[in-house]
């Protein structure tokens, strides 16, 4: 019998179908799970890189997209040679910016047409990634960028889109959603079939320099993916499910390590691939409150998405027990091997575990210690309410009030 369908005092009920199973699979609603078609992990492949987008494409325009730092910091190096070595024409845009914003998008898309490119390989963090998903549209599109927000707005072909993560959070190699910037702290979203990539590569050495409060920050970011995913109210499925577990098991069991010893390659390989997993459960099953409740952080006080997310992940969790006791407990059992014991008693070991993670962490925990002043946490909370599409997935409704308590609880 599922774990899910036992009552929360922990005794036995009567056997009954596990509720995705009778959700997913009909006429009505079909289970679709969509993904990258290939995902390629190889320690160290970007030494080799000019060879293997020899064996992968017959084109050779290739532009990277990433940012400044990353490329003032050599990171890029040994791609661009292993590429250059291979015969491979590489312009590199190095304009990505945190949260980037349109004006970003369009001086990478005039570069790749200047260049004739006919790959993109995005190479960064998230904003790296996002950014490429969309030059590597617009490259070739008569369309214009206004006409793409929304859902599948995107028409036509791509070219060749590959990505490559430096850090192990965002998942959006794994996701077909492109995020800019498009005023002064407001955010849309493009969502298209396209922007899939046709190949991910997944190198954790790249990750190996990060420093402890990024890794930690990123990682947590990954984690909360994988939680809400496997809480999402909309189309949560056996396959999102399987991918989020597999993402927790492997995160929360190396996240530490990741922080405190940098080099370690089992850590950072863990970290990487399962912050894709997590991208793959996300993508299909969407985000809820933490989310929700993180975005605001972002845009009234520019603090990093992975961190905006540590920040509100405990008190989103104290306040969906309530109605997601079976499932935090389904994941306690993924996480730390499953127990007799009673369903919340299960549920209260998986939310303290993932606390004394965070505390491990060394991340900052509380919304005064990144100066977030007390004053605004109503207006965080009414701009929390505005991410409705994030909100309607979330296992537990939540009202401005709510809000307002959770920011109080965080600061
Ligand atoms: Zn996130």
């Amino acid at each position: 019998m599922s774990s899910a369908t036992r009552p929360l005092d922990g005794s036995l009920a009567a056997p009954t179908r596990n509720a995705a199973e009778t959700r997913f699979g009909s006429r009505e609603t079909p289970l679709v799970f969509r993904s990258v078609p290939t995902l390629h992990v190889e320690w160290g492949v970007h030494r080799r890189l000019g060879q293997f987008f020899a064996e992968c494409f017959a084109e050779r325009r290739i532009l990277i997209v990433t940012d400044h730092h990353l490329r003032a910091a050599g990171i890029l190096d040994p791609a661009l040679e292993s590429l250059e070595g291979a015969g491979f024409a590489i312009t590199v845009f190095d304009g990505v910016v945190a949260d980037p914003p349109e004006s970003v998008l369009a001086n990478a898309v005039q570069l790749a047409r200047e260049a004739g490119t006919n790959i993109v390989l995005g190479l960064g963090g998230g904003s790296s990634m996002d950014i490429a998903k969309l030059v590597a549209v617009l490259a070739v599109s008569e369309q214009h960028l206004s006409e793409l927000y929304g859902i599948d707005r995107v028409r036509g072909k791509r070219v060749p889109l590959v990505q490559m993560p430096t850090t192990a959070g965002t998942g959006s190699e794994a996701t077909n959603i492109s995020i800019l910037t498009t005023g002064e702290s407001s955010k849309s979203g493009i969502i298209a079939q396209q922007l899939y990539a046709d190949r991910v590569i997944l190198d954790a050495e790249l990750a190996c320099g990060m420093p402890p409060l990024l890794t930690a920050a990123t990682g947590i970011d990954a984690i909360v993916h994988a939680i809400e995913a496997y809480t999402s109210q909309n189309r949560k499925n056996p396959m999102s499910d399987m991918f989020a577990r597999e993402a927790l098991r492997l995160m929360t069991g190396n996240l530490i390590t990741a922080c405190r010893v940098g080099h370690d390659r089992d850590a950072r390989e863990a970290m990487m691939l399962g912050a894709n997993l997590a991208g793959q459960a996300f993508a299909n099953a969407p985000v809820a409150a933490v989310h929700a409740l993180a975005y605001p952080l972002g845009g009234l006080f520019h603090i990093a998405h992975g961190l905006s997310n540590a920040l509100m992940l405990m008190p989103v969790l104290r306040f969906n027990m309530v109605t997601a006791a079976a499932l935090y407990a389904e994941l306690g059992d993924a996480v730390l091997g499953p127990t007799a014991a009673p369903t919340v008693e299960r549920a209260e070991a998986f939310v303290s575990f993932i606390g004394q993670l965070l505390v491990d962490s060394g991340c900052p925990l509380r919304l005064r210690d990144v100066e977030v002043p007390e004053k605004s946490l109503p207006s965080l909370a009414r701009d929390a309410m505005l991410q409705t599409r994030l909100l309607v997935n979330n296992p537990r409704a939540m009202t401005e009030q709510d809000a307002l308590s959770l920011y109080r609880e965080a600061y």
